[in-house]
């Protein structure tokens, strides 16, 4: 089972913001911003390259998921940026699909 998987299945433990049935919210363990909350999927899909059609309603509530992460974390209105690193050259490290919601101070664009 992947890191994530684990996080999602609470054999690791984190914080965590909100969950439903499909998905789950929880801080970042290494914040690159004062929010920094990752959204998964408890299904596992290693990237944005392996979603498929199949997984359009899913990938919609990741979307409206993030934009609720920042709302509960008073940055909705300030602004925050959400982020799907995809690929190692591009910075993916946990190969399980994420959404980091980052926000909480001024961003630079465009990113490193
Ligand atoms: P990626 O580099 O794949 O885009 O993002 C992976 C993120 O997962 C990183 O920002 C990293 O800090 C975070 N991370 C890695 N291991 C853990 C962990 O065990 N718990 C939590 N909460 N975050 C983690
Ligand atoms: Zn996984």
């Amino acid at each position: 089972m992947c890191l994530f998987c684990k996080i999602a299945a609470k054999q690791i433990p984190a914080k965590v913001v909100f969950e439903d049935a499909d998905l789950i919210a929880f801080h970042d363990i290494n914040p690159g911003a004062p929010t920094h909350i990752l959204v998964i999927p408890k299904q596992h899909l290693e990237s944005l390259n392996e979603a498929a059609p199949e997984h359009a309603a899913l990938l919609a509530n990741l979307l409206l998921a993030t934009r609720r992460a920042a709302e509960s974390a008073g940055i909705a209105q300030t602004g925050y940026r959400v982020v799907a690193n995809t690929g190692a050259q591009a910075g993916q490290s946990v190969f399980h699909l994420h959404f980091h919601v980052l926000g909480g101070r001024a961003m630079a664009w465009p990113p490193g």
